[in-house]
């Protein structure tokens, strides 16, 4: 049996484009989290956020960061443009949050998106629209302050296919709430707002100093719930060129579901096997099996110690000296969490034994 060989042919840029999104776009969740990172790339300490319909009507962020040059703006949304690196010795030591090119441009294939933005505080800025990529996009003059507002709306407006997967706009806006809440927690030093449908939902102002114990409480009461920092204790280790902060729930208020489990190192959201592990085996005696227990921790290390070599797409880390890594987060909580079940018995000895 033979086939007749089709001819190739080179994809349309809004096909690539679309083919792309498939990858970076699959709910109003990531392009949150994609105008987020951005945001923060651009040094943004302000970033409030809009959504309506659970994000798939409007998602609105707007940034007070460094803004995009007018003669920058028709490649902001193209794809495979980027300011972030320019060579391969760049991607060695990338430290943005993003650095492919891709975002804008697979956002801008399956949405109608708008682009306001100022490099200064002039007032003057200018205005990029791209409606599922079918024009070139416009420049025109508009004013803004500087930094950039980022509109996306109608989210997946022509891939009727993609449209059907997403959910209610309830579960939609709980995937947009978490990624919020993962990059807030993330940067303490950076004010964020949330807003659904008109109503606020979070209004964070920044930590000035993480040395200021009652404003990193408060924020992480305000994204949590007071419940969690009522049931968790504080960790706050300190080895050389390694430290360990943040809460760790009692035994007592573990969940079902492996949710509220937060983990930082130096300062980006990670999920890596070694460290779960260390925190599942220091949980190991108080916990009941399938429980799962909640935690915030920011891991520091010195990056001329421990080579921590973040992979900004994946949410993984490979540390130079993983076994030593692992031992100091287990020991850090093994060690908080005997002495105060410990105390704990001591004072109610009524308490259930774990
Ligand atoms: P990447 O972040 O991988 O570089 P994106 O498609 O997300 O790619 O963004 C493309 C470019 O547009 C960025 O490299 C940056 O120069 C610019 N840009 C995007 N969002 C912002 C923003 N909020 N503030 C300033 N510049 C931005
Ligand atoms: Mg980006």
């Amino acid at each position: 049996m033979t086939q007749d060989a089709a001819s190739i042919r080179v994809l349309s840029p809004r096909l690539a484009n679309q083919i792309a999104a498939g990858e970076v776009v699959e709910r109003p969740a990531s392009v949150l989290k994609e105008l987020l990172e951005n945001a923060l790339d651009a040094g943004a300490d302000q970033i409030d956020v809009e959504v309506e319909a659970g994000g798939v009507k409007l998602l609105r962020v707007r940034d007070n960061g460094s803004g995009i040059q007018e003669g920058d703006l028709p490649l902001a949304l193209a794809r495979h443009a980027t300011s972030k690196i320019a060579t391969l010795d760049d991607l060695e030591g990338v430290a943005s949050l993003g650095f492919r090119g891709e975002a804008l441009a697979s956002i801008s294939s399956v949405s109608r998106l708008e682009l306001l933005t100022s490099t200064d505080a002039s007032g003057k800025g200018w205005r990029v629209v791209a409606e599922g990529r079918e024009m070139q996009p416009q420049v025109t003059p508009a004013p803004h302050p500087q930094g950039t507002s980022l509109v996306v709306r109608d989210l997946f407006f022509n891939t009727p296919a993609r449209r059907k997967f997403l959910r209610t706009e309830r579960t939609e806006f709980s995937h947009l709430e978490e990624v919020f809440r993962r990059l807030a927690l993330s940067r303490q030093d950076v004010a964020f707002s949330l807003r659904h449908q008109g109503k606020q939902i979070h209004q964070l102002p920044a930590v000035e100093s993480k040395e200021a114990p009652e404003q990193v409480s408060r924020r992480i009461g305000q994204l949590l719930g007071r419940d969690f920092l009522e049931q968790s204790l504080t960790i706050d280790a300190v080895a050389s060129g390694i430290s360990l902060k943040g809460w760790v729930g009692l035994p007592v208020y573990a969940r079902a579901q492996a949710d509220r489990q937060y983990f930082f190192v130096n300062g980006r959201v990670v999920r890596d096997r070694l460290v779960a592990h260390a925190i599942r085996q220091a949980y190991q005696d108080v916990l009941y099996s399938g429980r799962h227990p909640v935690f915030v921790l920011w891991l520091d290390v010195d990056p001329n110690i421990v080579d921590v070599n973040v992979h900004p797409t994946k949410h993984e880390v490979r540390f130079r000296d993983g076994r030593w890594v692992h031992d100091f987060i287990f020991s850090s909580l093994h060690k908080r969490l005997g002495a105060a079940l410990l105390g704990a018995e001591k004072q109610a000895p009524e308490t259930e034994a774990m």
